[in-house]
Order: C-alpha cells, then structure tokens, then sequence
C-alpha cells in the first residue's frame, strides 16, 4: 500500500529555528530611519519588540537560533504538522508529477501563522511585559495572537480594520474565545484613530491605519509591545519550522521536491516552507525551483520595483528594502485577504533580486478553480490565499504532463478555509471577478517612491 502521509513524532520537533540571512551571500540591504536615512539600530526597536526579537530581527550571522522548550511545548498541540501526498490530485490531472503538500491547516487557528505567534508571546512574556497590541485585517494573524497570548497569560488588544470586524464576525469571535480585547479601528481610543474619525466618521479602515493605532497604544502603555505577523525577519525565521519538518518528511517519502511553492502575502509561509530547501542550493548547488504565488491584482514580486518603501500604508514605520507596488497601493478586494499587501520582506526581496527565486502572479477565478478541485479531490477546504500555491502546483503538473516528466512538486497548504465559505459562495454565484493590475495605476503608485536605491 501506497504512503498517504508522512508522520513526524514530537521529538523531531525542530530545536532551532533557521536564520538563512547567515548563509546569503548578499545581505539583506539593513532598514532605514525615515528621517535620516541611517540604518535602524538594535535598540531602536526595543520600544516595539521585545528585546530577542529585535535581536533575531537583525541577526545575520548565527545560522540556526534555538528554539526555547516553552516554545517547543506549545508547538506539540499541533506540531510536527503532516507531509501529505497528494494521489487524488495527481490522479484528477492525469500528471506523471509527484504532488506533495505540508498541511499547516491543523493549527488550532487553521493556519500557519501560530508558529510566529507562540514565539513572539512567549519572548515578551520571558522579557516581563503584560500586556500587546496587534492589528489584524482578515483577522488570521489576530486569532493567532489571541491563542498564543492567552496560552502565556498576555492581555491583548487587537485594532480589526472595521470594514472587517463587521463583515468577518466569526474570526473577531474566535479573538474573544481567547480572551482578546477587539476593537474596530478607526477608535476613539488613540490619537490616530480619534484624528481620522473626527474628520471622517464613517471611515471604513485600512491596514494601515489599525497599525498606526497599534503601535501608539503599544508605545504609550508601559510594559506593552508591539507583535506583527509577517513581513519582517524574525517572523519568516520562526516560519521555518514548516520547511525543516517538511525536509525530513520528504527523506521519509524517499523523495526531493525540484519544485517548493508557498503563497505570498508578505512572505512568512513562503519562507517557512522553502528556505530550508533554499539553505540546499545556497550551500550545496542543489537545482530546485521555489515559486511565491501571489495575486494578479497584487503582483508586488513579478512587477513591483526593488526600492526602499514603508512596510504600511501610512509611513510610520522604518524603510524597507523590498519589492513594492508603492506603500499607498490599495489592492483590489479579493478573498485572498491575507494576500492584500504591497510588499514583500527584505530578506525574499533581495533573493528575488539575486535570482535564487520565482514568482507567479495569479488571476482569482483560478485561484477558486483550483481550491474546488483540491478539495473534491483531497478532501480540505483551503484558505482562499493558500489557493494560490495549490494553482501554481496545479501549472506545474500540467506542464509535467505535458513532458512528460515525473517532477516533484511540493507546496504549502499555509491553511484552510472554513471560515471563508462566504467567499466560496460567491464563486459559486458567478459573482467573483478577476482584477488585473493595469500599467498606469501600477506606474501611478510607483511614482511615489522615494528613490533611494539608484543602482
Ligand atoms: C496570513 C496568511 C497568508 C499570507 O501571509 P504570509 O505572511 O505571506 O504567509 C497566507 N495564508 C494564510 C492562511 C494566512 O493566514
């Protein structure tokens, strides 16, 4: 009989996290201070992070950093997550490609983002603060910080972008289940948030101002800090437990993955699944490709511009060296909300730069074809963002039916998407469309850069 999953046990639960900055031959270019354009010191983000995670934030020497047993622990509840191969798949597509998927949708959150979470919780814990603050748009990153909070006896605050907090109630309530204090943004309660709503009353919020709200509570409150839940280093490190578990399950399926795919909102499941791999052909020459799926209407890889930029949409944070569609991009409104970002993080940015990576941009139709099909055939319903990596997987063994060529696809199932069925049911009426980004709105927001980097 055939080998359906691949099973870790508890023990190989990785102990170190993998800090692939250490084996780059070209860092990662360091991230500014908007005001003097001079590299952001260590303990310029001690009012914000804890302490260790600006530490691992630019740490670019130490390979693999530990992982604290706390924080080991609290991965067993889900953790070593299942290597799947994917037959019915294969068997729909007719391919000769061997199609694998790590499945990060059985997290008690439903995703991936609760390895990240766990970590920052428990180092600000360790580090004597009580109380953080987050924000969250389609509210994945929130439930996760909710769960990892209470898990270490944190009060949390979540700012939920109001358009959302209205129309997701269940993932505001999954905050709540955990305890987390939830407020639509924009609030009365910060300075920011009183700003916009005395000039706009009805402001349905953004992103980026529920992280302006965010920070300021953080930066007013004592023994408070700020959690984000992707783009940044130390997120994409803690991700990596997603690759190295993947790794050994694939030496137990007796395969090698030529192709690792993971979907792209700013980064951190991508760099969960592939650098591990990406840790082989920086020091081995190994010949795999890794693919980033992303959106068509928010292709910040495959037709962004390599530049400084703010990683929100307001400016208040330090400048990023990454691949952007302009901070003040506003992607359309597709499904695939964790997806609606206008960069990427410094560290896929500067591989992206260096040719070590691929991108793919994908229209939302698809996207919806492809998760139907994944679950008809696998039986799990994914998250609409981890749809893109199943379309990109889908292309791929299309391509290896075509000629005939028995590759080795593997991609990340980032999680599921029983809380997004609303989303479904529109694709079902015919009432989801596809949004190409055109060249002029794409020159129109690029021509607010701050042209810093000039070679
Ligand atoms: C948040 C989220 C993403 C996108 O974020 P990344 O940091 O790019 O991984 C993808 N899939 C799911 C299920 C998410 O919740």
């Amino acid at each position: 009989m055939n080998t359906k999953k691949f099973l870790l046990q508890e023990k190989d639960i990785p102990v170190a996290w993998y800090n692939i900055a250490a084996d780059m031959e070209n860092k990662p270019r360091p991230i500014l201070n908007p005001a003097t354009k001079e590299p952001v010191g260590e303990e310029d983000l001690y009012p914000l992070f804890a302490q260790e995670l600006a530490r691992q934030e630019l740490n670019q020497t130490d390979a693999w950093i530990e992982i604290p047993d706390e924080v080991r622990d609290m991965y067993k509840i889900w953790r070593p997550t299942p290597l799947v191969r994917a037959y019915g798949l294969e068997k729909a597509l007719d391919t000769p490609a061997h199609i694998y998927f790590k499945n990060e949708s059985v997290s008690p959150v439903g995703s991936h983002k609760l390895n990240s979470a766990i970590a920052q919780a428990y180092f600000c814990k360790k580090e004597g603060v009580t109380n953080i603050t987050t924000e969250t748009g389609a509210g994945q990153w929130g439930a996760a910080m909710a769960y990892a909070a209470n898990a270490f006896g944190l009060e949390l605050a979540v700012y939920m972008v109001k358009v959302s907090y209205l129309q997701k109630p269940y993932r505001r309530s999954v905050m709540q289940t955990f305890g987390a204090q939830v407020i639509a943004s924009p609030s009365m309660s910060t300075k920011a948030g009183r700003k916009i709503l005395t000039g706009n009353p009805n402001y349905q919020g953004s992103l980026g101002t529920a992280i302006s709200e965010a920070v300021e509570l953080a930066i007013q409150t004592p023994d408070c800090k700020y959690t984000l839940g992707s783009v940044l280093n130390h997120v994409m490190l803690h991700q990596t437990v997603i690759g190295l578990e993947a790794e050994k399950q694939m030496e137990m399926a007796g395969e090698y993955p030529e192709i690792v795919i993971g979907c792209f909102g700013g980064g951190s499941n991508f760099s969960g699944i592939s650098f591990p791999f990406m840790r082989h052909k920086l020091k081995a020459g190994k010949d795999i490709r890794i693919i980033a799926a992303e959106p068509e209407s928010c292709p910040k890889l495959t037709r962004g511009e390599f530049q400084y930029d703010f990683g929100d949409e307001a400016g208040y944070t330090p400048l990023i060296p990454m691949f952007t569609l302009g901070h003040t991009f506003s992607p359309a409104h597709i499904h695939a909300g964790g997806l609606r970002y206008h960069g990427a993080g410094a560290i896929v940015s500067q591989l992206r730069r260096d040719g070590l990576m691929e991108a793919a941009d994908i229209p939302q139709l698809e996207t919806f074809d492809a998760a139907t099909l994944f679950a008809r055939t696998e039986g799990i319903i994914p998250a609409p963002e981890s749809a893109h990596a199943i379309a990109v997987a889908i292309r791929e063994a299309r391509q290896a039916k075509e000629e005939g060529n028995r590759k080795v696809i593997l991609f990340n199932l980032s999680g599921h998407g029983l809380i997004d069925m609303a989303a479904y049911d529109q694709y079902f009426a015919g009432d989801l469309m596809n949004y190409e980004l055109t060249d002029e709105d794409l020159e129109v927001n690029l021509a607010g850069l701050d042209r810093i980097i000039t070679q």
